[in-house]
């Protein structure tokens, strides 16, 4: 595989500029003055969105004790970071997780017709060491759910783990973590790591008359099947009868849209922004294939897929999948030095003609799925590819084809306008309907430490939010800070993030546990960087960060641009592969001595 684009297609100068036209009128239609602030956290009034479904009441008593870590989230980073910690031979691990169970995103979110879009051989972690092979090329939820489980087995992580368990507050005092709860807990740990995810609070739109709506309500990531019926498989019988609004149409509403399609008496679709749907091609493991696997697969699989959607050098492409024949047009959403040989405008032209391309695939696709035009229409996407999250399914448009499901679409209205007792209003249309539910997303990139929510109190006090707030993000690799010793953060901070985000969190968790046990092996109590150290590292992100600004500006609005209003996203440049090769260099060289300090 060449780094240089396939053949590039030919558009007339006519046609880009019509293309470009279109693009930026679609998108003038959706930007909305209020940005961000049209959606409200589900608290509060609306704290009933987000809770939890699942678990039983939990009582306990509180604990007073010593761990050498705590792990703040038990999702796949929280679990790559307590598996990694074993096996860096800490005894004592603490996941402290707010649900009932291991799992993250894929604990709360079980809505019907839920699926892995990236290809589970490579977005499920640890599988060797689990002793498992996925039995679907994309898993369903409920997989990746028990694997998540069985991680938490095989490193023996629910011994110490407290979930049903909310951190309020990390404070550093005389050389360890206090840690206190809203269970009463004051726990002590030598080590804390954060991985509290990205996608981690429910998001309501700040519809007019929510409140005043009688009919059932809920939130995709907390599926009511008392109410449905079914499970995540289908089968919803409850909605028999029933007129149903689903409000949204990103990831979430693709996989859910044709569950309740089939089920409801009438599904209407209120649609804000098409996503582009692309082929799934799901099918079962080939057990001859996961017979013939030999160690250490897992990891050149993962390395082969990082390398061919960032388009680096890879002699084959062994996912081959609609991700992987895309990897021409992603170079703009993942940073990577796979072109940074070649003339910067001519490879700008080079992708646009190529996104046209791959945007005139899938709006055709869509022309040939959708049997009535007027609605084809409407679900084909105006924007460039990865302005929005892309999606899979070879389900969804189809379900537009059945007499029971109507497309409303939302965009010159700048989405649902209100609501009243019985139904959803648009454009001054009212559309009774028994149920809405929200695909509405979720805060993106809100972590509570990053907000302040949770206060992070390291050295003489000091809180980690104050400090940010005055310096702007500081940290070293985007894993510890000055001043906070002992402290990591995993997730998309000041690093180099990627479309396999579980890859890169694993990547993460094995880097920090490499160098708690580096510290330990040199008796060093405290891991903490210097200032020189982060001033480095925060201008090198700096550096490499601008120059996607100008796509996130031309894009349609959504939580990837921050809902319009662009603004550079910090990251490596070089790419995720080149981060991971840095920190490797970085473990053996001058720089950990450095961040290991002294050994007082
Ligand atoms: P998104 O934030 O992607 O989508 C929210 C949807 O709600 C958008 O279509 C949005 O429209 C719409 N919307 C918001 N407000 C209104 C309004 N007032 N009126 C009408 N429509 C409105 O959330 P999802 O839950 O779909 O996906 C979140 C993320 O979760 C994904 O991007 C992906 O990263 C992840 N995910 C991953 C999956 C996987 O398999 N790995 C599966 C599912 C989700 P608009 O676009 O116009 O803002």
């Amino acid at each position: 595989m060449s780094t240089h684009p396939p053949s590039i297609p030919e558009f007339s100068d006519t046609e880009v500029a019509a293309l470009r036209e279109r693009y930026s009128a679609e998108r003038e239609r959706r930007v909305r003055p209020d940005g961000s602030a049209q959606y409200r956290r589900a608290e509060g009034e609306f704290g009933y969105y987000a809770q939890d479904p699942y678990a039983d009441g939990l009582t306990r008593e509180p604990l007073h004790d010593h761990v050498d870590a705590i792990v703040l989230g038990g999702g796949f980073g929280g679990l790559c970071a307590g598996a990694r910690l074993r096996q860096a031979g800490l005894e004592r691990i603490r996941i402290i997780e707010k649900g009932g169970d291991f799992g993250g995103t894929w604990y709360w979110n079980r809505y019907p017709g839920i699926h892995c879009d990236i290809e589970s051989y490579v977005y499920l972690p640890l599988l060797e060491e689990v002793g498992y092979v996925p039995e679907w090329k994309y898993s369903p939820g409920e997989e990746i759910r028990r694997h998540a489980m069985a991680i938490g087995r095989t490193f023996d992580l629910y011994r110490d783990a407290c979930f049903q368990t909310g951190i309020t507050e990390l404070r550093w005092d005389d050389g360890e973590w206090i840690v206190l709860t809203d269970r009463g807990d004051e726990m002590r740990a030598t080590y804390v790591v954060v991985s509290n995810g990205t996608l981690d609070h429910p998001k309501l739109p700040g519809i007019p008359g929510i409140e005043s709506f009688r009919g059932h309500t809920f939130h995709t990531s907390r599926w009511d099947y008392d109410y449905t019926g079914g499970g995540p498989d289908g089968g919803l019988t409850g909605l028999a009868g029933k007129r149903v609004a689903i409000i949204g149409t990103g990831a979430t509403a693709i996989q859910v849209v044709p569950h309740v399609a089939r089920d409801a008496e009438h599904l209407h679709v209120f649609q804000r922004t098409p996503s582009s749907v692309d082929v799934r091609d799901n099918r079962p493991t080939d057990p001859r294939w996961a017979a013939s696997l030999q160690p250490g697969w897992h990891a050149v699989r993962r390395e082969n897929f990082q390398a061919v959607v960032t388009g680096l050098q890879a002699d084959e492409d062994l996912v081959d999948d609609a991700w992987t024949a895309s990897a021409h047009v992603l170079g703009k959403i993942i940073a990577t030095d796979a072109r940074a040989h070649w003339d910067h405008a001519e490879w700008e032209r080079a992708e646009e003609l190529l996104d046209f391309e791959k945007m005139n695939q899938l709006r055709a696709r869509v022309a040939e799925v959708v049997e009535d035009p007027a609605t084809a229409e409407l679900l084909k996407p105006w924007y460039r590819y990865g302005c929005k999250r892309p999606t899979f399914s070879d389900e969804y448009l189809g379900a537009f084809n059945r007499s029971n499901v109507t497309l409303v679409d939302t965009a010159d209205h700048g989405g649902v306008e209100r609501f009243t007792e019985s139904s959803v209003v648009v454009g001054g249309r009212e559309y009774e309907v028994d149920c809405v539910i929200f695909a509405t997303g979720f805060e993106v990139g809100k972590s509570d430490v990053m907000t302040g929510r949770l206060p992070v109190r390291g050295r003489e006090g000091v809180r980690l939010f104050d400090s940010w707030r005055d310096t702007g993000v500081r940290t070293l690799h985007g894993f510890c800070s000055n001043g906070f010793p002992n402290l990591f953060h995993l997730g998309p901070l000041q690093n180099a993030p990627s479309v396999n985000y579980v890859h890169v969190l694993d990547e993460q968790a094995a880097h920090v546990a490499a160098v708690i046990a580096e510290a330990r092996r040199r008796g060093t109590k405290r891991v903490e960087p210097s200032v020189e150290a982060e001033t480095d590292w925060v201008a090198t992100i700096e550096a490499g960060s601008p120059e996607r600004a100008w796509f996130d500006a031309e894009c349609t609005p959504g939580y990837y641009n921050n809902e319009g209003s662009a603004r550079p996203r910090r990251t490596f440049g070089p790419g995720p592969a080149a981060f991971q090769r840095l920190l490797r260099e970085w473990r053996t060289g001058d720089g950990i001595d450095e961040a290991l300090g002294d050994a007082s």
